[in-house]
């Protein structure tokens, strides 16, 4: 089988957070058993694009609404990242630095999405599926059934994997014009709630739609940002299907970003040498237990309960540990944890940027990654953090809930609890130190957690029976 992924992300390309991950990982081990899995996206202006070298394999135009654009197709040459990635580059929409955040992302969206489909009206060689990600590709499906130039790739199936539900892309009703000409009769197609709404789209149009976890896929049911009748209509159609982590890149074993490569084996010697240089970089005391927090730092993420809960512990228990965060987003959060660095000097620090090297040193060398996402569909962190044997602290909720089992269960290896707030946290804490004074245990953990199976493998076939019953 062949299969076209189109997402506006794909690691190690063009990354701000899980879905850059699963496109970068997911079109991989579906070539490795048997098939044929490409990407295309959009040329961000990043660091690998600078960095390889590519060919020009089709060039073309279009219009959207009243405007002309002019787009290349471009490969990158040697195949680096174990499939054929493609890039389209329109001029002045997408050659820009960030992936997201522009005040024309609907136009750069939308005119990503046309200009795959015209490139593969024009391409002899058609893929058996197209998969698209999140709504900045949405409209694929729709187009691909109703434009009427796009006739003639009405009979290739689609599949829609959703990786976060909250964003929607909704547009103007006047926007719809950017669309190719379509049966406007089909408007209800492209609409929800009187506005045209490209996820709810895709999740009408596609033919079969996953989301990343089958926890979130419950839970959207109940809350959806506004489309909870959506999925009950759809559901016979609805699946989900757990994120796999790439272990070509997230292994503790070959890890070139991280000081001192380790397995199950030697984990706690592994782990006390990659603490001791994060200790080092930020001024903690190695022999505390160490927290960390990486990711957006939006309310989805809970990032907003961070300032209180974490000075609440200091209040509660003590200097008695160290937190780090990495992450950036919202400035109110932001400010709120750097607040923090002053009160507590040589006990914690907030890192707002995005930096990759270090989110990697930070998974070997912690001791506790905090999640207390109010909405996390897969979420990857916390199995990044087990496979480098760093115990997760997670809300019971989505993803995190179909991944990691309390300590106190059979089989266990994490901390849960219940809600996104102070409280719940300070009692996770509390029981992080607790287990952080059994060393024994945690190596037990540890041990345990680094041998949960959360491979690809599993879940690429699984995406492939799903295309094969479309
Ligand atoms: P999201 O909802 O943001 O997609 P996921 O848990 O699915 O959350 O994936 C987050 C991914 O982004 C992980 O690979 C995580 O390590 C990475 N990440 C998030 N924020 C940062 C940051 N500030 N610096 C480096 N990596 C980050």
């Amino acid at each position: 089988m062949e299969i076209l992924h189109v997402s506006v992300e794909c690691y190690p390309m063009a990354k701000a957070g899980g879905l850059a991950d699963v496109v970068g990982a997911l079109p991989k081990y579906q070539q490795d058993i048997g098939h044929i899995a490409k990407v295309v996206m959009p040329m961000h202006r990043t660091k690998f694009l600078l960095d390889n070298e590519w060919e020009v394999v089709h060039k073309g135009g279009f219009n959207m609404g009243s405007s002309y654009f002019d787009f290349t197709i471009i490969k990158e040459k040697t195949n680096k990242l174990g499939f054929d990635l493609y890039c389209v580059d329109i001029y002045g929409l997408l050659d820009r630095e960030k992936i997201y955040s522009y005040d024309d992302d609907t136009e750069r969206f939308v005119a990503f999405q046309i200009a795959v489909l015209e490139w593969l009206r024009h391409w002899q060689h058609q893929p058996d599926v197209v998969h698209v990600h999140d709504y900045h590709t949405a409209l694929i499906p729709f187009m691909m059934k109703h434009c009427f130039v796009y006739n003639q790739l009405s009979k290739i199936r689609t599949v829609l994997t959703i990786h976060n539900a909250q964003y929607q892309g909704w547009m103007n009703w006047e926007k719809a014009t950017y669309l190719p000409a379509w049966d406007t009769w089909k408007w209800g197609l492209l609409d929800w709630n009187n506005t045209v709404n490209p996820l709810a789209c895709g999740i009408k149009c596609a033919d079969k739609v996953t989301t990343v976890s089958p926890g979130y896929m419950k839970e959207l049911f109940q809350s959806a940002n506004g489309l909870e009748h959506l999925f009950y209509l759809e559901a016979y159609k609805c699946f989900g299907i757990i994120n796999g982590i790439d272990y070509a890149v997230w292994n503790p074993k070959t890890d070139t970003y991280i000081l001192d490569n380790f397995t199950s084996k030697d984990v706690s010697e592994g782990k006390t040498l990659n603490k001791k240089k994060l200790c080092d970089d930020f001024d903690f005391n190695i022999e505390l237990p160490l927290f960390i927090f990486i990711g957006r730092l939006v309310g989805e993420k809970a990032a907003d309960v961070l300032p209180e809960a974490i000075s609440t512990a200091y209040e509660n228990f003590g200097e008695i540990f160290s937190v780090l965060i990495l992450g950036s987003g919202e400035k109110n959060i932001e400010y709120q944890l750097e607040l923090i660095n002053k009160q507590h000097v040589g006990y914690y620090n907030t890192q707002i940027s995005y930096n990759e090297k270090l989110s990697h040193q930070m998974y070997a060398g912690a001791d506790f990654l905090l999640m207390p996402s109010r909405v996390e569909p897969c979420g990857l962190n916390q199995m990044y953090a087990m496979r480098y044997g760093t115990v997760p602290m997670v809300r019971r909720t989505g993803g995190l809930q179909d991944t990691v089992i309390d300590y106190g269960e059979e089989n266990g290896y994490g901390i849960c609890f219940s809600h996104a707030n102070t409280q719940d946290i300070l009692q996770a804490m509390g029981r992080a130190l607790e287990l952080y004074k059994n060393k024994k245990l945690l190596t037990q953990l540890r041990t345990r957690m680094m041998s949960v199976e959360t491979n690809w493998e599993t879940s690429a076939q699984q995406y492939i029976d799903l295309y094969l019953s479309i």
